[in-house]
């Protein structure tokens, strides 16, 4: 637990929450210990992950950058449980997540966003939010919705409950997923490069909206991306992948302190951090482009 004290924490743990959204969280601590992937190994064989490891403290923010095909896609399946891994095992808070000798499974404290988005279209954004906590018996029809309003209103949604997410920009429709994922108050959250395909503009937003809503339930974020700017000014670490078999080759502590504010981006800390990314990743792209990888970072 890196952040608060043990008395903070205290305080800041009534449950059931007050104001809609999660307390700061004690837990989801992930640990990634020589995790190898190999696709189809009787087969085509294509070997994902080698000896990836990493940790990642409770309540920490952590932004994986790297070379497509290096791998991030499918460490964050796995821990996801979406998919298996070949070796190596995955802990959260201590306990076995992911190992060899388990089936993958999904569960309630691990949501993932993805870009592509996954709201129902035929649903209201308000039945969206309150549709998975209300299936799950975990709250009344009641509690969800005015759990849902509370959340929403921090994010600026407040108007749009009975809207239906056709009707809504792509920046609104990344927001509302990520308060669906976390009216679950899952332990952590898995960001799939959520706002890829975002204009800068609505980019930005959505940073601002995601700090928000990291600072106020300090959920354990892991969020790939290819933009090291977004990285490096959402994340309190920064971890970069060899192309593949991907593993963590280089660990950037981002020492800026939060809130974050747009003005750090003109910051010569900034630049020097983004300086230093931009090398390591481009030395992994250059290799995956020799490899024949599809695409660059
Ligand atoms: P990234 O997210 O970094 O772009 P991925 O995790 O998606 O990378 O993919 C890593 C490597 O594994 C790539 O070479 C990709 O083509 C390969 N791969 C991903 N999924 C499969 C699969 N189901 N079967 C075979 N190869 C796969």
């Amino acid at each position: 637990m890196s952040k608060m004290s043990a008395s903070n924490l205290k305080l800041l743990q009534p449950s059931p929450p007050q104001d809609g959204l999660a307390c700061r969280a004690t837990d989801g601590a992930l640990s990634i210990k020589t995790v190898g992937k190999i696709y189809d190994p009787e087969g085509v064989h294509v070997e994902a992950l080698r000896d990836c490891s990493l940790e990642i403290a409770a309540g920490e923010f952590v932004a994986i950058v790297g070379p497509s095909g290096c791998g991030k896609s499918t460490l964050l399946n796995i821990i996801a449980g979406f998919d298996n891994l070949t070796s190596g095992e995955i802990l959260l808070d201590g306990c076995p997540l992911a190992t060899t000798n388990t089936s993958p499974s999904p569960g309630p404290e691990r949501v993932v966003v993805f870009q592509q988005g996954a709201l129902f279209p035929w649903k209201t954004v308000i039945e969206n939010v309150t549709y998975g906590p209300v299936v799950q018996g975990v709250m009344s029809r009641a509690e969800a919705i005015q759990r849902a309003r509370e959340m929403l209103s921090r994010v600026g949604l407040k108007d749009i409950e009975s809207s239906y997410p056709g009707q809504l920009s792509s920046g609104m429709q990344r927001r509302v997923e990520i308060i669906r994922a976390l009216i679950n108050n899952p332990k952590v959250l898995l960001l799939d490069e959520p706002f890829r395909a975002m204009d800068t503009v609505t980019k930005s937003a959505s940073h601002q909206y995601l700090l928000e809503l990291y600072s106020a339930t300090g959920k354990t974020i892991f969020f790939i991306t290819h933009d090291l700017e977004e990285a490096i000014f959402l994340a309190d670490k920064v971890m970069v992948m060899t192309t593949r078999p991907g593993y963590i080759k280089k660990t950037l502590a981002v020492k800026l302190p939060r809130p974050r504010q747009y003005a750090m981006l003109a910051a010569p800390e900034f630049i020097a951090m983004k300086a230093d990314l931009v090398g390591a990743v481009h030395e992994e792209a250059v290799k995956a482009f020799e490899a024949g990888e599809r695409e660059m970072a």
